[in-house]
């Protein structure tokens, strides 16, 4: 995997792969097409027992780069984001969303 990170929506975190940089080794994801806002066609690939999302990739033939979601990899705490993309959909808070009340877990 490159170091490449991005953050986008509200919020999705993805590291891009290597050509073909991504192997199953347990089990198969199911996928489905998602045509973005740019006409582009999608594959949009899922864990076939809990829809966890896995990553979005071209649906060529051709080699492709995976956009792998963070929180599907297990070295998630060290892929830390180096730039964003789509902000233009951000909404207006997103910056000072570090100022806002946090809790480490649930609020209680
Ligand atoms: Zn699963």
């Amino acid at each position: 995997m490159s170091t490449c990170l991005f953050t986008c929506l509200l919020f999705r975190t993805a590291v891009m792969s290597e050509l073909n940089g991504l192997t199953f080794t347990q089990g198969q994801p199911k996928e489905y097409i998602k045509i973005a806002e740019s006409g582009n066609h999608r594959a949009q690939g899922f864990c076939q027992n809990c829809g966890t999302g896995i990553y979005a990739t071209s649906v060529s033939d051709e080699p492709k780069v995976y956009a792998i979601r963070v929180g599907a990899v297990d070295q998630s705490a060290a892929l830390v984001p180096v730039f964003q993309i789509f902000c233009r959909s951000a909404q207006s808070w997103v910056n000072d969303i570090g100022a806002i009340k946090s809790f480490a877990d649930g609020p209680q």
